[in-house]
């Protein structure tokens, strides 16, 4: 600690910029956009000082031109995952014992190099990896990303301060230590945000950390890199390698030092990791923090007084926006019978408003590629099997071509049946699927979105009936960690809607909050006497 009780600057949520044609916000992104996509990047390793090259190396291409290469990252071997765990544990030898201030200080740094000089490097990159518009990569790899450095900080300070009580004679502290090893991070391909919130979290609070970032992912991984470098970041406090996750996951798994995973991705790798995690627990120093954040089957379901207008626009920004691919995108919505066929007609006139998928280099497009050939293949498979199966209707969209980019349409279908397979499974991509119920049934429906899927991240009701909000907001609780009252159910902004979800969604942990941060802590109370008795006999002995 230094020599003072030191405030960290308030945080408040980064200002999103509007790139409106002309603003030199534009301007800016457009000439990196051009810059990157006429160029090539190499993207080494990240091992302790060394930027690693190994020769085995993979092509990065963007979704919405996968024939278009921007350059290649680095393929780590066995011998770099041991080297990497080696120089994380040799950087924790001095990162643990560094002033709180000081670290804060690093990352303080980060989120305004992120702001200014590396905005428009954030943003482009991740319109070229992640094939996000660019307000979508502002909201994400600009705006989020600084929110999670500036908002932890100010909840690592608040964490330090909560001390216990002392009596007379006695002080008690508590010192928030980092976890005893190192911690493992695993991020998705959707969230630039995310990708940088995982590793640096766990560092912020005085861990060690090696960070696999996603395949699809690695090009604007790079340039969080080169901000934490920019930064200050001690060589070796946050490793970054890539290449086959099995393996990378069984060498790190296998070590006796690791302490913790923080990991978002699907469900399923999920369970494998805290399986593997499970069987190997005995020969761990200290029982692993497992925080996973992973799939949603996200919802809306609108009463009959809710209007129709309203229910249209938070079901086409609720599901089309980055082509769906955010894990809280709504992809299951129950109408009612009522108010239905207004409804639809008016989400249709908004997706028949799109220009067809294409480059996020054209700002006119609000819908762009999906990220990859197998997401690609998934997704259209559904759409055949849509248009194939008697229970289920396309209303909108139903297209797909990937002979350039990744390209499927924004696509609605109605389904008679409640538990049809696309109301159930999480598709992540622009397909959203529609049930009506009768009226009377308001209450039955509930029910059945409780029951429909494994998933509780997001959801929302909409609606002015003051009673049917309260009855679904207990109905539905357990149903999602993030629930929204009239509006759509993704968006979720750092220091005011922390999070996550239960169930097969995740441990809930909430990323970017202050219970977040304790999962990367392991307190240490410290009681310290000052008058200590030197007689063992107590009064009541006399
Ligand atoms: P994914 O599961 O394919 O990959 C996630 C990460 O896990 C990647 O880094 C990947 O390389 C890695 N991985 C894959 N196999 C592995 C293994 N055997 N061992 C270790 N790591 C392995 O997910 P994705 O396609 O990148 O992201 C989409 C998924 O993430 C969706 O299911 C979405 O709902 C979820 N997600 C959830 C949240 C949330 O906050 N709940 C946020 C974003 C994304």
């Amino acid at each position: 600690m230094g020599k003072g009780f030191f405030q960290v600057p308030w945080a408040t949520n980064e200002p999103i910029l509007e790139y409106a044609p002309g603003s030199p916000e534009r301007e800016a992104v457009l000439k990196q956009y051009k810059e990157y996509y006429n160029g090539s990047e190499e993207v080494p390793l990240y091992i302790g000082d060394q930027e690693v090259k190994t020769g085995a190396t993979r092509n990065m291409t963007p979704p919405h031109d996968h024939q278009h290469i921007v350059g290649a990252y680095h393929m780590v071997e066995k011998k770099h995952v041991d080297s990497a765990i080696e120089a994380a544990l040799e950087a924790r030898i001095k990162w643990a014992q560094l002033p709180w201030e000081q670290r804060a200080a690093i990352f303080l740094k980060a989120a305004d190099l992120m702001a200014g000089p590396y905005r428009a490097k954030m943003n482009a990159a991740t319109m070229i990896a992640q094939s996000k518009t660019i307000h979508q990569a502002e909201i994400d790899s600009a705006c989020e990303l600084i929110d999670f450095l500036r908002f932890n900080v100010q909840y690592m300070a608040e964490i330090y301060s909560q001390q216990p009580e002392s009596s007379d004679g006695i002080w008690n502290r508590v010192e928030y230590r980092p976890l005893e090893g190192f911690v493992y991070a695993i991020t998705p391909f959707n969230f630039t945000a995310i990708a940088g919130n995982l590793p640096s979290s766990a560092a912020l609070m005085g861990n060690v950390v090696i960070w696999k970032p996603s395949s699809n992912q690695v090009f604007s991984a790079k340039v969080i890199m080169d901000v934490f470098k920019a930064a200050g970041l001690p060589d070796g406090v946050i490793n970054m390698i890539c290449g086959n996750p099995a393996m990378i996951t069984d060498t790190i798994l296998d070590h006796p030092d690791f302490a913790g995973i923080h990991y978002t991705g699907s469900t399923e790798v999920f369970q494998s990791l805290w399986k593997q995690i499970g069987n190997n627990i005995a020969q761990y120093k200290t029982y692993p923090k497992i925080v996973g954040e992973t799939g949603g089957k996200d919802f809306i379901i609108a009463h009959p007084t809710a209007p129709a207008q309203q229910v249209a626009t938070a079901i086409v920004r609720g599901a089309f926006e980055y082509q769906g691919q955010k894990c809280s995108a709504a992809s299951r919505v129950y109408l009612p019978k009522s108010t239905a066929v207004t409804i639809l007609d008016a989400v249709k006139k908004d997706v028949d408003s799109f220009k067809p998928p294409g480059s996020p280099e054209d700002m006119s497009n609000f819908i762009t590629a999906v990220i990859n050939e197998g997401a690609f293949d998934d997704l259209s498979g559904y759409i055949d099997r849509a248009k194939a199966d008697k229970d289920a209707e396309i209303i909108a969209g139903g297209g797909y071509d990937k002979s350039k980019g990744y390209f499927i349409e924004p696509t609605v279908i109605l389904t008679t049946d409640p538990k049809y397979v696309t109301m159930k499974t999480e598709l992540f991509g622009p397909v959203v699927t529609i049930y009506i119920y009768e009226d009377k049934d308001w209450s039955k429906t509930l029910d059945l979105v409780d029951g429909t899927s494994e998933y509780a991240l997001t959801g929302a009701v909409m609606g002015t009936d003051r009673y049917a909000l309260d009855e679904a907001t207990k109905a539905l609780e357990n149903c999602a960690g993030n629930f929204y009252i009239n509006d759509k159910p993704t968006g979720a902004v750092v220091g005011q809607q922390p999070f996550g979800g239960a169930r097969a969604s995740g441990t809930n942990d909430k990323a970017g909050s202050a219970q977040n941060l304790l999962r990367w802590v392991s307190p240490r109370l410290i009681k310290e006497t000052f008058v200590t008795p030197e007689d063992y006999r107590y009064p009541f002995l006399g």
